[in-house]
């Protein structure tokens, strides 16, 4: 791999994920069925993220399950089946909860990518959990290959790959040569939704931006009509004074955030897709959408779970982070542009 030590760091950001959304879970802020098979068993007895930590993976997590929502219901209005990569995947459990719910039939290909040691552990603990396991399909179609760091099942597949690395070899390799059905498993021609929960801070700009700039060069050659979208999660805007704070406390383990530099302000997020030529791109940090888009009756319904002792300091951390979301129409007709 490129970087050695500090690939050991940015790996260990998975498990505090994982964990910070377990913490959630514990404390009620929202179910998830699937998770508690996906954190080590070990893991599982550390004491629970702070209330603050617990609000922003709430509000992070509605955030960005209901802008998946929207995008099947867009792909439904077309009445297509959809894809949905997953980079930087980690121990997330989005697929799980999408195929258990109402909108697993319309999941073409699930795709999820991440480095190998990550895909590694997940590929075991999917084998092990029979519910995992159960949604995946039949035992017989669940596949391990390149040494048990890739997993193969009908809808869902998981992969590793090191993203920084050139596209044109890593991505080409892994999505869009023909498979054993002569099929990519990536299709050119479905609506298909890329995700980067916490991971393009990881990487320099210049790799972002060639990963994502893959796709859209992938989907140019697809039919009429066809939609890319994009949902990016991260920090920003480090370099204010509490920004700075929340670098050096990374950087005191040993992580850089090289992909954080460039975007400054709420308005440099929305570059993440513009600059490839999507027609939408918005961004909204996570104090806004847990005071516009989160119900009174919701918030009132967290505020009741546990004590929050750092009020001041919540819009403070919540307003480092935003969503970013895009989409592109591949079209002959100028200026298409999609409501989302
Ligand atoms: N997306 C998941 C979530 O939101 O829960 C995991 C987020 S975790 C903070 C970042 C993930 O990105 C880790 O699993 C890490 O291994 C992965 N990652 C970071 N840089 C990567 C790279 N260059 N190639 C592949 N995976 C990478």
């Amino acid at each position: 791999s490129v970087y050695p030590d500090g690939d050991a760091a940015i790996r260990q950001t998975d498990s505090d994920a994982a964990l910070a959304r377990y913490s959630a879970v514990q404390k009620r802020y929202f179910t998830d069925p699937f998770i508690k098979y996906l954190v080590p068993r070990g893991a599982q007895y550390q004491p629970p993220r702070p209330p603050l930590i617990n609000i922003g993976t709430y509000v992070r997590s509605e955030g960005v399950d209901k802008l998946v929502s929207e995008f099947f219901e867009l792909s439904k209005q077309d009445q297509k089946q959809c894809q949905i990569v997953n980079l930087g995947a980690g121990s997330d459990s989005r697929f799980w909860r999408i195929a258990a719910g109402p909108n697993g039939g319309q999941l073409a290909a699930y795709i999820e990518i991440d480095f190998p040691e990550i895909t590694t552990k997940k590929a075991m603990a999917i084998r092990k959990s029979r519910e995992l396991s159960a949604l995946l399909g039949k035992p017989e179609d669940i596949t391990l290959s390149n040494g048990g760091t890739a997993l193969h099942s009908p809808v869902y597949q998981l992969l590793p790959a090191d993203m920084r690395l050139p596209p044109s070899e890593a991505m080409n390799a892994l999505l869009a040569l023909p498979g054993v059905d002569g099929r990519p498993l990536l299709s050119p021609s479905l609506p298909t939704l890329l995700l980067f929960e916490c991971v393009l801070v990881y990487m320099s700009p210049e790799a972002s931006a060639a990963l994502m700039q893959w796709f859209v060069d992938y989907f140019a050659a697809a039919e009429e009509g066809s939609v890319l979208g994009g949902v990016v999660y991260e920090m920003f805007g480090l370099n204010d004074p509490f920004g700075k704070v929340m670098l050096n406390n990374l950087k005191a383990r040993n992580v850089a955030l090289p992909g954080a530099e460039p975007y400054v302000d709420i308005k440099s997020l929305a570059q993440r897709f513009l600059q490839h030529g999507f027609s939408t791109a918005r961004a909204l940090t996570l104090r806004d959408i847990r005071q516009f888009c989160i119900s009174p009756e919701e918030l009132d319904r967290i505020s009741q779970l546990e004590m929050l002792d750092e009020v001041e300091e919540l819009d403070l951390v919540l307003e480092h982070y935003a969503i970013t979301w895009g989409a592109k129409i591949f079209s002959n007709v100028e200026e298409t542009r999609v409501d989302w």
